[in-house]
């Protein structure tokens, strides 16, 4: 994994509260910790799997405001050092990624030339899992500015690159956001996963897709 030890002394990399005070048995953890306590506990742990067409679809975090704001801080402020944040609650699971093909979903081409740096990539990167991104989009495609009629169009937007070499066994499909899933369906019938993983799901899609949740031990918990 990836040092992000500032200056010798471990700081909260969300609010730069020092990480060398002992507050919690949980600060001796075997496991290195990116976050303090306090920010540790404001990011809402879903951990639940859903089946969807026989599917099963990982869910990590049920996505607020408090993730909104440090996604933004992330992405489009592009304070790269957060990567390692957002999977750090599964870190004694983390191994289990290495099985698979991790395809990750895009950002449109107007973003990444923005950015200059694919976050979902560089997430699963800080925990040395290296990923595929065997798709692409065909224009910029903001989906919270979308009607749901035109949130049906993603099927027509998201492509999968023609002569993308993929190994077609054991692939992992991954997103940051699930706000309707209807990017993740459009990608699930384009590769054909084993599971999918998503960092984080709206909570109107949550309450969309309570009946799916399966009371079963899955991958990661
Ligand atoms: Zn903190």
């Amino acid at each position: 994994m990836r040092s992000y030890i500032k200056a010798n002394e471990r700081l909260c990399l969300i609010c730069n509260e020092s990480l060398d005070t002992i507050h919690s048995l949980m600060d001796l953890s075997v496991f290195p910790s990116f976050l303090c306590a306090s920010c540790r506990s404001k990011l809402k742990l879903h951990q639940k799997i859903y089946t969807i067409d026989g599917l099963q679809w990982h869910v990590l975090y049920e996505y607020d405001e408090f993730l909104e704001r440090l996604f933004f801080r992330y992405k489009e402020q592009c304070d790269i050092l957060l990567a390692p944040v957002f999977l750090e609650a599964i870190q004694d699971s983390i191994d289990r990624f290495q099985k698979f093909t991790v395809c990750t979903l895009c950002s449109s081409n107007e973003k990444y030339m923005h950015r200059a740096f694919d976050p979902l990539k560089e997430i699963f990167l800080s925990w040395n899992i290296p990923t595929q991104s065997p798709f692409y989009k065909r224009k910029d495609h903001k989906q919270s500015q979308l009607s749901k009629d035109q949130r049906q169009q993603v099927f027509k937007v998201l492509r999968k690159k023609e002569h993308y070499f993929l190994n077609s066994k054991n692939i992992l499909l991954a997103d940051d956001v699930c706000t309707t899933g209807s990017t993740l369906r459009a990608a699930v019938s384009l590769v054909l996963p084993q599971y999918v993983f998503v960092l984080s799901a709206h909570p109107l899609w949550i309450e969309d897709h309570r009946q799916m949740v399966v009371e079963k031990k899955g991958l990661f918990w």
